[in-house]
């Protein structure tokens, strides 16, 4: 049916080059690219078959990722290298009128920010080339919206409350190490805490909300509020959503080990000279963490993310949680990842499975949220990430 081009070989760009080929009547020809060649050749080796084709690209560089696409020729190219490769991969699609599809927002390398209008900014230049551009296809963003549209769909006339829940609960046995890109990562968690409510965006301090919220099969885990990306897409394409929160769990050996590194400066991102050489701390701490592909051995235990809703419903109060448990030794058994670059890169084959068979169609720059949620969340259920709803029950953030 159609040609993917996979950019990017860490732990997320392995599953989506995994799961890919294990669906040959959708992805006929896959080519996975990266900045290092050696590590597509590797996940192409393990995957086998000669099923995936391998090539070196600097994604920072249009011209680059331009001469790639029009060697290869693909239906559409899904983003999972790092999110400072966002704007020059559109533009790359752009001019190759190439379909695109991403797990993560567009940011700076010098400011630790992101936010969709550098994305959004693209719309009417993708209408003009009649190409499709998919935003935000992991879990969380990417499932978390699909679950948000599917409540609204089906189970709601007005969503009021919306609380997106993450929890890892695994362990990977190391004294520190980050579960997806640990530059992303921790530039993420370091940064203000914001919450949406009644029209406005409320920001904390780093971690300075939080509290104890229930998992289901897991239990209690300290959940910190965070800003994430798609409480800004979801409150715009749901505007009946009063309050919009999301939470993620740290175990507190995490947190003391981030303090720790954030005290002495190793996570700020303004350049130093070392040795006579300009170095960026954060990028010197992700050369000595381990790579997130390289978690999954002996990874125990599971995460769980969700969605819990409060509105109304025929005039009626409704609580909705909808959710998935991953288990990371299931997953490592499967295709050698731990279960956050799982969770990420099936839903992003899937994305890609929606635009391939027509499911999700159209023009221009769209979050996922703004398609039918129906024919994903029935392959969520078929590829690995099976969910689970409760109706009219407690929510547990509430509790
Ligand atoms: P990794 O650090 O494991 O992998 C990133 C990959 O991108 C590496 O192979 C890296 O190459 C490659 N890369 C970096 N810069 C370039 C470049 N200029 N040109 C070509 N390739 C490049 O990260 P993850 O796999 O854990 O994460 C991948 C993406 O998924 C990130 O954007 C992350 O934010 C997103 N994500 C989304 C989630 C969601 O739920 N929506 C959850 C988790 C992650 P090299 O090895 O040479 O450095």
């Amino acid at each position: 049916m159609g040609r993917v081009l996979i950019i990017g070989a860490g732990g997320v760009g392995a599953v989506v080059a995994h799961k890919c080929a294990s669906v040959p009547e959708v992805f006929e020809e896959i080519m996975l690219a990266s900045r290092t060649k050696s590590k597509c050749d590797k996940i192409a080796q393990r995957i086998g078959g000669n099923r995936i084709k391998t090539a070196q690209v600097d994604a920072d560089n249009v011209e680059q990722t331009v001469d790639l696409i029009n060697q290869f020729k693909p239906d559409l190219l899904i983003n999972v290298a790092l999110p400072y490769q966002d704007l020059t991969l559109m533009e790359a699609c752009l001019r190759t009128k190439t379909n695109y599809l991403d797990t993560a927002n567009y940011e700076p390398r010098d400011e630790a920010h992101f936010e969709y209008s550098w994305q959004w900014a693209f719309q009417k230049r993708f209408q003009d080339a009649g190409i499709l551009a998919v935003l935000g296809c992991g879990f969380d963003p990417g499932v978390s919206g699909v679950y948000t549209a599917y409540a609204n769909k089906h189970y709601f006339d007005q969503m009021h409350y919306l609380d997106i829940v993450d929890c890892n609960a695994g362990d990977h046995g190391k004294a520190f190490a980050t579960n997806f890109n640990p530059e992303i990562n921790i530039r993420e968690i370091t940064q203000n805490g914001r919450y949406y409510q009644d029209g406005k965006w409320i920001s904390t301090e780093p971690m300075e909300i939080h509290k104890p919220i229930s998992y289901p099969n897991i239990g209690e885990r300290e959940s910190y509020l965070l800003y994430h990306e798609e409480l800004e897409s979801l409150t715009k394409n749901f505007p009946t959503i009063k309050r919009a929160r999301f939470w993620m769990t740290f175990g507190q050996k995490y947190i003391t080990v981030l303090n720790v590194l954030q005290e002495v400066g190793m996570t700020s991102i303004q350049p130093i000279v070392y040795e006579g050489k300009e170095i960026v701390p954060l990028q010197f701490l992700k050369a000595v963490l381990p790579e997130p592909a390289s978690l999954g051995e002996g990874y125990k235990g599971e995460t769980s993310i969700g969605c819990q809703i409060r509105g109304i419903k025929d005039g009626k109060d409704r609580t909705y949680y909808v959710w998935n448990n991953c288990n990371h030794a299931e997953v490592y058994k499967e295709c050698g990842a731990q279960a956050v670059s799982y969770t990420t890169g099936v839903p992003a084959m899937i994305g890609a499975m929606m635009v391939l068979t027509g499911k999700w169609g159209g023009i221009g720059v769209k979050n996922v949220e703004e398609f039918d949620p129906d024919p994903f969340m029935e392959k969520l259920n078929q590829y690995g990430l099976p969910w689970n709803e409760q109706i009219d029950q407690p929510l547990p953030v509430e509790q």
